[in-house]
């Protein structure tokens, strides 16, 4: 089976890679190849519980793809979900671009 752990890893570093590279202003196919691209991968995602539950929240937090900064703050409270179930520490999402896009300054 897979390996939920280094799964998970990989898999928010394409997802936060994607949001990172998604355009400011999307057109409106960019917004259909989002939507379908997620909705295609909650499906598909190879660890059955972890799919299952990120369906679920996709029902109630409506994915947003109107643009960068959306996107990329609804996959980080999307991941934050997760990291309270599973009693990580959730992220400050004012950090993702640093985290994910612009790199950390320190
Ligand atoms: P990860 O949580 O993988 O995070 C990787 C890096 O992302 C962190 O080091 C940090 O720099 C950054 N980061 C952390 N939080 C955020 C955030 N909110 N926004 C932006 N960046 C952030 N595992 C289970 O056991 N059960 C599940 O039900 C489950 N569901 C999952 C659902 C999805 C859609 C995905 C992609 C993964 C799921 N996982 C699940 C795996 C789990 O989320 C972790 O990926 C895994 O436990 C490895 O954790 P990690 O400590 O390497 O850090």
């Amino acid at each position: 089976p897979p390996d939920v752990e280094r799964l998970g890893n990989s898999t928010w570093t394409l997802l936060h890679t994607i949001a990172a590279t998604y355009p400011e202003k999307p057109t409106g196919m960019q917004k259909d190849d989002l939507r379908g691209f997620m909705a295609t991968f909650s499906r598909l995602y190879p660890c059955w519980v972890c799919a299952e539950d990120f369906q679920d929240y996709m029902k109630k937090d409506k994915l947003k793809v109107e643009g960068r900064k959306e996107f990329g703050n609804w996959l980080c409270e999307a991941h934050n979900e997760v990291n309270r179930k599973l009693g990580k520490k959730e992220f400050d999402c004012s950090k993702w671009e640093e985290r994910w896009r612009t790199g950390w300054k320190d």
